[in-house]
């Protein structure tokens, strides 16, 4: 799983690379994104329901 997610984050990052890249505006910092995704897998592993309601709660985004 782990894998799968980092080869996501890899391919997402890719396409926000390079002259034809993404225009959204996220640059991005592998070390930095890498880490808060670590983070919140963590987090998120500890919380008994890992899917709340869609509506209830977002997590915040930095
Ligand atoms: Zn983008």
């Amino acid at each position: 799983m782990a894998a799968t997610l980092g080869t996501i984050y890899r391919d997402t990052a890719d396409a926000h690379c390079g002259a034809h890249g993404c225009s959204c505006g996220w640059e991005p910092d592998r070390r930095r994104d890498i880490e808060s995704l670590i983070t919140a897998l963590y987090e998120a592993a500890q919380r008994p329901n890992l899917l709340p309601h869609p509506t209830h709660h977002l997590p915040g985004r930095a």
